[in-house]
């Protein structure tokens, strides 16, 4: 049987318009470096796919940088400016949270109960003498879905004379995200969760903006990430952003059969259950629970012996399970802490499968409840 997948926010499987595309531009061997025929070839794939992300984001002001990853693409930016102090929130990914360049000074922006940034406590952390500063926040919360101010918050950090960078990875493809119209100066994201391929990603910065490369070597990308480029990659990912923009309405319809799921949740426990970020705009396709006392170890491995992957947020990134940095920015009490599960669906996600997962949680539920 194949599994029941439901943990889409950490990655998705390749659409078939991407498989056949990455095929395709697999049959040559590019390397845009090359003078020859197919070195041009390779540069027209490249330029295909970034007008496919500048339709995708409205980023025709901004350079596209090919990385591996929207982990490297952050990492080039906090590591390759002259920032001399960095503001980011207190949920943000890892990939954000843990990149501190040493000799720099990293503020924390508080957020509030329910999952959002604190603009209150943001306007507190923007240093007096306005040097040189960076602000870093997400668009929207890999383990509760929560949407975040960050228009406003780059207003502010304008205003301020910051740059505001975002970690647009879960937004795309799941709400609108416009580059200009947030006016963000830098952006990191990733082409894998969004049904492109693994190991490719982007780093956008506002056309005039400079930074030192992280990756040294050729002159590919004039010089701002050497390595020979991974057309195929490329490819794929450009393909994968016409798509989500295509889909992104239908996207919005996932919100019935995750609503399906939470009033389940809630009827089977009688209400014992927190679901969070829900009295705030949030992902459709995300539902983030809790039940009291039940450990999420414990309903992890249930899952996995009926066949269902689901996560305990990102806290298991590295296979192990801990309590959630960002519940516990989000001052959730001990009893829920350590009991927290996130589905999260996509539109290939049925109805039977919702249903299934509700029988096996509930089977779950009477069995352990105390
Ligand atoms: N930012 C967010 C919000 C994410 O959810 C993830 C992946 O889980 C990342 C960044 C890292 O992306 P990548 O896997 O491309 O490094």
């Amino acid at each position: 049987m194949k599994p029941i997948y439901l943990d889409y926010n950490s990655t998705t499987t390749m659409s078939q318009a991407v498989i056949a595309k990455v095929n395709e531009v697999s049959q040559y061997p590019f390397n845009s470096s090359a003078t020859h025929s197919l070195g041009r070839k390779a540069n027209g794939i490249i330029d295909e796919a970034k007008a496919k992300i500048n339709e995708f984001l409205n980023c025709k002001n901004y350079e596209i940088i090919f990385t591996s990853s929207a982990t490297e693409s952050t990492n080039t930016i906090f590591f390759g400016s002259d920032f001399s102090q960095i503001i980011i929130s207190d949920i943000e990914h890892s990939s954000v949270y843990n990149c501190r360049p040493p000799h720099l000074k990293v503020s924390e922006i508080s957020c509030l109960e329910n999952g959002v940034v604190n603009i209150d406590d943001f306007i507190k952390k923007i240093p007096q003498n306005k040097e040189n500063f960076l602000v870093s926040v997400m668009a929207c919360n890999n383990e509760t879905g929560a949407i975040q101010p960050v228009e406003e918050i780059a207003k502010i950090t304008h205003q301020n004379l910051g740059l505001f960078h975002c970690d647009i990875v879960q937004a795309v493809g799941k709400i609108a995200v416009d580059l200009e119209k947030l006016n963000v100066d830098y952006a990191s994201i990733s082409a894998h969760k969004i049904n492109g391929p693994q190991g490719i990603g982007a780093l956008l910065i506002r056309k005039g903006l400079d930074f030192r490369p992280l990756i040294y070597g050729g002159k590919q990308q004039k010089s701002k990430r050497a390595g020979s480029l991974n057309i195929a990659g490329i490819a794929g990912f450009g393909e994968a952003c016409a798509l989500a923009q295509k889909n992104l309405d239908d996207f919005q319809k996932i919100s019935i059969l995750r609503d399906y799921l939470e009033e389940n949740l809630q009827k089977i426990t009688h209400n014992n259950i927190k679901i969070f970020a829900s009295n705030t705009p949030r992902l459709v396709n995300t539902c983030f629970y809790a039940i009291p006392n039940i450990s999420n170890q414990t309903q992890l491995i249930n899952f996995d012996l009926n066949n269902i992957c689901v996560s305990a947020g990102a806290s298991c990134s590295s296979g192990t399970i801990s309590q959630s940095r960002v519940l516990k920015a989000m001052n959730v009490a001990n009893d829920f802490l350590d009991g927290a599960i996130r589905v999260s669906l996509s539109p290939q996600t049925t109805k039977n499968e919702i249903d299934y997962f509700i029988k096996i949680f509930n089977e779950f539920y009477q069995r352990t409840k105390k």
